[in-house]
Order: structure tokens, then sequence, then C-alpha cells
């Protein structure tokens, strides 16, 4: 152990990017309500650095929780005390990144003319912004590049118009990445921007949809997030503003809609001091008891008025410059029929609402649309994914992306959650890219052509 500290040290001096030498990702099952409260506290434990990747939910859910190395003898021991079943998923969290570096090298080492590009590579923001050009040189009469904003780093977010003509047609928008460290959505989406362009006149159902509807894909969503994943940390899932009054950097900008922004977290359970301490015991071991004073929400149920949380919903809606230029775009356009926006990881189809459970009026058009195109998705490869709302398939959450659009008129509001269902989580070996991307593409098609066919 002590020759591993030293060996971090030294790591340490050398590089500026965050190592995660010894992490592992624990896949737990919590049994019931009161070991999904369990987590919810550990998860509160600051100093404990659990970082949630896949939330808990409800009992039978997996949750998956990267544990950093040197807590992780404490976190072991909580989950063995309140007698939760664990597996390891991650054994080494630095050496699936060490793995995916070196893939992107081996990508680079390869010559390429100017022109092609490596889709089954992941690539860094300035790599994906000069394809964009390519494509939209390549494809002059159907791809244009426009820009909608800054972030609050000032770099501009650019989204792909893909579109043969006419006055504010119909449209349907697509986002990808607007949480940094799901890699596997701006792979997925720079495949599909290439998909898009190349099979306009010679697929039908591309070829009727950009007749007569126009699509908008922003590719790499959160910019400054997505370029502190290469910079720094892998692993950084929010926006990089500065938070006031706090150390903590960052907005999760999938908490920062207008739509049940901030609302009560239904989900929430409090445990009350004193039976706290009493039913948990273990926790003791982990710190010191202040932890009972606070409150402790359970974690993914709403979302986090802490800035240090990884769920935190900003200090106002729209607050984040990513979130509002998307916010301006899609009222300006006032025509978008349809918003796709695409996370990873767990498998999924989602529609709204995900902060209330009621089902949306047009619950039974979108489960429809929904079971049909996860069904051609699962015909490619046999890859299952789940469908349903936010709220009854995954968790309550407030300020979402699609419950925002929804509520603003997009009746056609999806949000995918790619490959996988928890192997690799957010460090989707590349070799997955294209066959992630391809199997997306009948799911995403499907929607479209429904929008084309269903105007209103
Ligand atoms: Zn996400």
């Amino acid at each position: 152990m002590e020759t591993l500290l030293v060996f971090l040290a030294l790591l340490g001096v050398t590089s500026t990017q965050q190592l995660f030498v010894g992490d592992q990702v624990l896949r737990v099952s919590a049994r019931n309500e009161e070991q999904i409260s369990l987590l919810g506290v550990l998860g509160e434990q600051e100093e404990l650095q659990v970082d949630f990747w896949r939330h808990p939910n409800s009992p039978g859910h997996p949750v998956d929780l990267r544990v950093p190395f040197l807590t992780l003898q404490g976190v072991k021991k909580f989950l063995d005390f309140h007698n939760f079943s664990y597996s390891i998923m991650i054994e080494d969290v630095q050496e699936l990144l060490d793995e995916e570096k070196e893939s992107m090298r081996r990508s680079r080492r390869i010559k390429r003319s100017s022109r092609t590009f490596d889709f089954a590579s992941y690539h860094t923001i300035d790599e994906i912004y000069d394809w964009m050009d390519v494509l939209v040189e390549d494809h002059p009469s159907l791809v244009s590049k426009i820009q909608i904003g800054q972030s609050y780093e000032n770099r501009p977010l650019y989204v792909l118009k893909f579109s043969t003509g006419g006055r504010n047609r119909p449209a349907i928008w697509l986002d990808t990445g607007i949480h940094a460290r799901e890699w596997i959505t701006h792979a997925t989406g720079v495949w599909t921007a290439n998909k898009i362009a190349s099979e306009y006149g010679q697929d039908p159902s591309v070829t009727a949809i950009l007749d007569s509807m126009d699509i908008f894909l922003e590719i790499v969503t959160n910019p400054d997030g997505f370029a502190f994943t290469h910079s720094s940390n892998r692993l950084w899932r929010k926006t990089r503003s500065i938070n006031a009054g706090s150390r903590c950097v960052g907005v999760d900008p999938n908490r920062n809609w207008d739509a049940g922004f901030g609302g009560e977290t239904s989900a929430t359970k409090k445990p009350s001091k004193l039976s706290a301490r009493a039913e948990n015991p273990g926790m003791e071991t982990l710190r010191d008891p202040l932890w009972i004073s606070s409150s402790c929400p359970a974690p993914g149920a709403g979302s986090s008025s802490d800035p240090c949380s990884e769920t935190y919903r900003g200090p106002h809606a729209h607050s984040e410059r990513e979130v509002r230029a998307v916010v301006d775009f899609i009222r300006a356009h006032g025509n978008v029929k349809s918003v796709i926006s695409i996370h990873s990881y767990s498998q999924m189809l989602l529609f709204p609402y995900g902060y209330r459970r009621e089902p949306i009026p047009d619950h039974q058009e979108m489960n429809e649309l929904a079971k049909k195109a996860v069904s051609d998705l699962a015909a490619v490869f046999g890859t299952k994914y789940s469908y349903g709302s936010i709220a009854t398939t995954i968790y309550m959450a407030g300020g979402t992306t699609i419950d925002w659009a929804y509520d603003n008129g997009v009746k056609y509001s999806f949000s995918l959650e790619l490959r996988d269902s928890g192997r690799y989580g957010f460090l989707l070996p590349s070799s997955q890219i294209v066959p992630t991307a391809t199997e997306t593409w009948p799911a995403l098609l499907d929607i479209m052509v429904h929008v084309l066919e269903h105007p209103y």
C-alpha cells in the first residue's frame, strides 16, 4: 500500500491528469428501501468521494459506484456491515483509462489523409470540430455549421444543420455529450452525422425526412466539460462554471432546465437524525458523526442544491450558458417537433416526465414508439434496452432537457442511455463505438420517421 502511495505521488507530479489507480466500480444491489436510503447516506459523505455511476433507484435495480482506492476498504466495510451484496465491476479504473488512451494513440499513429476520420476511435474536441468542417465541405448543399452561443469558458457551441432548403421547416433536434464523461455519445453523434449526410438520396427514409424537415445536431453540447475530460479528469460530468461561495465547480446541465427545476424530490427519504444514528452504526466507522446533522437526501432523486454534488442543479434554471443557448435556439426556431437527447450508460429509451410520476397525455403513443424503436435496435446485435418514462424507469429527476422540451410544446421528446449495462460503464472500449452507433441508428430513424408521419 505504501509503495502504491509513493507511486501515486510520483505519477502525480509528472501528470496533470487525475489518476484513478486502484479505484473500483462496485455494483451494489439494494434489497429494500432502507438499503436505498443507506446508499444515499453513503453518497452524502463527501470525504469518501463515492461517485455514483448508476444512482439508487428502487429495490432490485443495480447501483454502480466508483470508489477511490483510499476509501475502498471503509466503503466495503460499510457495505458488509449492512449486509449489502455487491460485486466488483471494474477492478482498477486506471487500467481501463490507460487502455483507452493507448487506443486513441494507436488511432492517431495510423497515417490518414485529412479527409478520413477514424469513427472507431474517441476524439478530442478539436478533432471533432475539425471533422465537422470537413463534413460541411463534403456536403455543401446539405450540411452547414451554425454557432448557437459560447460556453462558460468561451468555446463556440456548434450545431450541424442538415437541410435541403425551405424556410423554417419542422425540425428534429439531437444532442450528444451534455454529460462530459459520456464519450460514447459524442462518438455516436459523429457517426450519426456522417450517416445522415451519406444516406440522403440513398436511404428512402432519410431522404423523405430531409425533403420536408431539418435536422439539427449538437455533438459537443458541454464543450468545457468535454475538454476537461481530456485534459484533467476523464470522469468529469458537469459544466465548468465557478459556483459562487463554493470550492466545487460545475452544474449538472441535465438538471438545469426550467421544468420541475429544484422541485421537491419526492423520492427523497431523509433518515431522521436519531434513527439514522441508531440504524446506521457502521457509518460511524467511516467518519465522525457530523453527517448526522446534515440532511441525507437519496442521490439521484430529483436534483441537488449542493454545488459539490454531481447532480447540482445550479443557482437558477438555465443558469448554464450551454443550456441557455439550446433554450434560446429552440424557442427562436419555433418549429422543433422532436428533441432527442443522448446519454450513456444503461441501455434505455426514455420519455417525459422525470419530475413527476403521472403519465404524460401522449404516454401511449410515446410508449408504443419507444417499444418499436428498442425492438429495431435489438434486432441489429441483440442489445436489450428498457423503455418508459424517466420517473418510472430510472428515478425522479427535475430539470431535464426532455421535460423542458415537452413542456414547451415539443411532443416527441426522448432521451437515450446508450451502451453498456455496466461492464465498462462510462469507459466503453472504442471497439464498441461503431456497433453502438450502428444499432442506435434504426431507433433514431424510427422516431424521425414517426415525427415525419405525424405532423402536429
Ligand atoms: Zn448523462
